[in-house]
């Protein structure tokens, strides 16, 4: 064990699906956007992103296809929203914040899909990036 590459620990509701990112998150953003208030039934969701190859699975989300090339991974057996990937671009995936055993860890970087935001979460981390 080496404490230059952190082990983040995560899964599920259920513990169905358990993954463990090696390494620091490349990024970290509240997306405001409609798509991911369906998928995560809350105003905003918090992603953070590692590299795809720094990644290792014990249980495997199955994923919907929820445009065309974006893909969001879920529990085959809970539900639990937990992932987010392009098809065509490997080089990264996204974990929902909350999938993390210890969210505390992360700090968005930037806010995304500001002009769908609702008011009530718009004002969350002023000090970071905004993008429309
Ligand atoms: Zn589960
Ligand atoms: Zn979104």
């Amino acid at each position: 064990m080496t404490a230059k590459h952190p082990e983040h620990r995560g899964g599920c509701l259920c513990g169905a699906v358990r993954f463990v990112a090696s390494g620091e998150p490349i990024g970290s953003n509240h997306c405001h956007c409609g798509m991911c208030r369906k998928d995560s039934g809350s105003g905003v969701s918090t992603f953070v992103a590692f590299p795809t190859n720094a990644v290792t699975w014990d249980g495997k989300p199955r994923e919907y296809e929820s445009s065309p090339g974006k893909y969001r991974g879920f529990c085959p057996k809970c539900g639990s929203s937990i992932t987010w990937r392009k098809g065509d671009d490997d080089s990264f995936i996204d974990f929902r914040l909350g999938t993390f055993d210890d969210p505390s860890l992360f700090k968005a970087k930037k806010h995304l899909w500001m002009r769908t935001a609702l008011p009530s979460f718009a004002g969350i981390d002023p000090e970071i990036e905004h993008f429309d």
